[in-house]
């Protein structure tokens, strides 16, 4: 059932909207605009039905806090209130309320007005989410990355704690596609894709593809040995897959991976310890492909073989 928040400071007006809505709709009620904020950021609601006159914070304000956030920003609020005025009405409009309703209500119409923003909230959300997807592989894509690699580089900087940045490419993919054709090569790409995602599943962790056969992978919290052991296994485990390559240039479908563990200091961009990741990528099809290489802390590098 989908969660839909009601703020409000009137106890009967918010009993009132809960036995319209409850039989579709899982309720919560908040007394103040406070309790509701917080309430927000920590559930995941459809829907908020805010009263605009409230002491304490109002109305106006709280819906004004919500937009100012990211996570908040998206979910549809429709005001209540019993001015019916036009000016009143057009300040919710130009804050961001996705609609109004006035008291007294009419079941009917809460209902209907309720059920539409859903329902349009739902279709944004699903094309948000394929947005960010990569189709062939159903895995984050370069879109998504762009945006969650510059928000951990931040908040690894801000808690001193390490990141590590990761590229992954398969190797010699271009003959793979001209011995067994496109269409066998998307389907090594996606459960490649499979296989390394699944190694990276903790909320600390992501996974995405970077573009045609190459994937990169951000990790927070682990050592540079740690993190070079781990990809060791994972490049292990792709080999394992088994998929018979082109004899002429190896047994099985392999990758090459390489990779930085680093704290950020305030004077160190992404984009250089990208480009570092990137260089010990290149190292590691030069020291013959189907390896890890990876650059720790003092930038000393660890090659797999
Ligand atoms: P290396 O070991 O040096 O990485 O050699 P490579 O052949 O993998 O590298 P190269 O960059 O020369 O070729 C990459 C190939 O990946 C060429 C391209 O046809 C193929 N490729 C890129 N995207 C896709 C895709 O979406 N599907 C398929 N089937 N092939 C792709
Ligand atoms: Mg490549
Ligand atoms: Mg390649």
């Amino acid at each position: 059932m989908e969660k839909i928040l009601i703020v409000d400071d009137s106890t009967l007006q918010a009993a009132q909207l809960k036995s319209i809505l409850k039989d579709e709709y899982d309720i919560t009620i908040a007394q103040t605009a406070e309790e509701g904020l917080w309430l927000v950021e920590n559930g995941e609601y459809s829907l908020i039905l805010l009263d605009v006159v409230m002491p304490g914070m109002d109305g106006f304000t709280l819906l004004k806090k919500l937009q100012e956030e990211i996570v908040t920003r998206s979910i549809p609020v429709i005001l209540i209130t019993s001015l019916s005025d036009v000016k009143n009405e057009q300040y919710g409009l130009v804050l961001g309320a996705v609609d109004y309703i006035t008291k007294p209500f009419h079941s009917l119409i809460v209902k209907a007005r309720v059920n539409t923003h859903i329902k349009l909230y739902n279709y944004r959300m699903q094309a948000e989410v394929q947005s960010m997807t990569d189709q062939l592989t159903g895995v984050a894509n370069r879109r998504r990355y762009e945006h969650y690699s510059i928000a951990k580089w931040q908040e690894a900087a801000r808690l001193q704690v390490p990141i590590s940045i990761c590229m992954f490419d398969i190797d010699h993919f271009k003959k793979y596609n001209d011995t067994f054709g496109h269409p066998a090569g998307d389907k090594v790409i996606a459960s490649i894709a499979k296989t390394a995602s699944a190694c990276f599943r903790r909320n600390t962790d992501f996974f995405a593809r970077y573009g045609g056969e190459e994937f990169v992978a951000i990790s927070m919290g682990n050592s540079s040995e740690k993190m070079f052991g781990y990809l060791k296994k994972i490049r292990q485990a792709i080999e394992n897959l088994h998929i018979p390559h082109d004899p002429s240039v190896s047994e099985w479908v392999t990758v090459s991976v390489g990779g930085v563990t680093t704290i950020p200091q305030a004077s160190s961009s992404y984009e250089l310890y990208l480009k570092i990741a990137d260089t010990m990528l290149y190292d590691a099809k030069k020291y013959g492909r189907n390896m890890v290489v990876w650059a720790d802390e003092s930038m000393k590098q660890m090659r797999e073989k």
